[in-house]
């Protein structure tokens, strides 16, 4: 038998947990469909130190565990699954997972995204402990260190000239000779004397994980063959984000890299939200996530105290659709007042 709900939440990272937090404590008792990586990406790394309230930072994961008991606590209930298909055609809204499909008057979307890796193994054991895929995050820890980028976009360059404030030296690692980043960007690192470059260069594997830590990064020319050994603190791998967004291909418009486009945290239909990575290729940081999970929660809040009110999700669909469209527009409006 389907599962009703009045307020289903993709995902259970940040943007997930907060908004069932918020979802719980205004009794709308959520579900949370967890995703295969329960507490997102936060998992897979060790100090987080720009969350505020741990001033002396806190583990990744012990920050997750500790958002998904905070929801639980206000009666967030849970399914570790993904969920694998949607219909948002008429609300209440479907989703299936592998063995259950609810029914839900409200779907929040925080199912996040992934920042894109090489494939080695050693990036994937050293992630958290020398490896990382956001500068803004961890560059704090590479103080006086050397590190390294991987990357030749403008995230790759933007990243690289962050890093400069903390450590000794950072040498961009890049396959071609060119950079896809923009000229401006380009123009800027090249003035920053503390970036160096390794040109058609890829990195073919980075070391010590027997001492679960970064030791050094073998680096190998595409034009000559060469091979180098270079000691090194740090590696960051700035190749791109890929938002996990499949799911709502031909349901929800997506931007060109794959994004929810929203207004606010509104998509294009009434009574689905989406907050957090996944419509955010600016931020990406576990607190603007919380922030707009939050945002999310009130605005679904909001938009059924309204349609209780007035009696909307009772009518027939031609009726609702119409009036749906105004009570999105008065609970924007809502929020932007408040
Ligand atoms: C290595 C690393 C270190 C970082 N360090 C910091 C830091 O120090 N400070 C900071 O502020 N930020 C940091 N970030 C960024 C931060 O982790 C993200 O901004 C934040 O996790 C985004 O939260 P989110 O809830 O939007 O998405 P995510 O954390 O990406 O969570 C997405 C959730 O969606 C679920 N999901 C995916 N597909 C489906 C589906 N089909 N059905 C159901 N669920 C699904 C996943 O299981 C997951 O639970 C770091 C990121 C990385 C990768």
């Amino acid at each position: 038998m389907a599962i009703r709900k009045k307020v289903t939440i993709l995902g259970s990272g940040a943007a997930g947990l907060t908004a069932a937090i918020y979802a719980a404590r205004a009794n709308l008792e959520p579900l949370v469909i967890q995703g295969l990586q329960t507490g997102g990406q936060l998992t897979i790394t060790t100090d987080v130190e720009n969350f505020p309230g741990f001033p002396n930072g806190i583990q990744g994961p012990e920050l997750m565990e500790q958002m998904i008991a905070q929801a639980e606590r206000f009666g967030t209930q849970y399914i570790y699954d993904n969920a694998e298909s949607i219909d948002l055609s008429k609300r209440p809204f479907t989703i299936k997972t592998s063995s259950e499909e609810i029914i839900t008057d409200v779907l929040i979307i925080c199912t996040g995204a992934s920042a894109k890796l090489l494939g080695l193994e050693a990036e994937q054991k050293l992630m958290g402990h020398g490896v990382s895929a956001c500068a803004t995050c961890d560059g704090f820890f590479f103080r006086d260190k050397k590190v390294f980028v991987v990357g030749g976009g403008d995230t790759a360059l933007e990243e690289a000239m962050f890093l400069t404030r903390f450590a000794t030296s950072v040498t961009i690692i890049h396959r071609r000779e060119a950079f896809r980043a923009s000229a401006i960007m380009v123009e800027r690192a090249k003035r920053n004397t503390k970036v160096d470059y390794l040109l058609n260069s890829v990195l073919e594997d980075i070391t010590d994980v027997s001492k679960g830590e970064v030791t050094g990064v073998k680096v190998r020319n595409i034009k000559t063959n060469e091979l180098q050994e270079l000691p090194a603190d740090g590696v960051f791998i700035a190749i791109g984000h890929q938002p996990n967004t499949d799911l709502f291909k031909g349901h929800l418009p997506l931007d060109e890299n794959g994004y929810i486009k929203t207004n606010g945290v509104h998509t294009d239909i009434v009574g689905v939200f989406a907050a957090g990575d996944v419509m955010d290729s600016v931020y990406r940081q576990a607190v603007t996530a919380a922030g707009t999970g939050c945002r999310a929660a009130l605005e679904a809040q909001w938009l059924l105290e309204k349609e209780e009110a007035e009696g909307e999700m009772g009518k027939p669909e031609e009726a609702k659709a119409g009036a749906a469209s105004s009570v999105r527009e008065t609970a924007a409006a809502d929020s932007l007042r408040s």
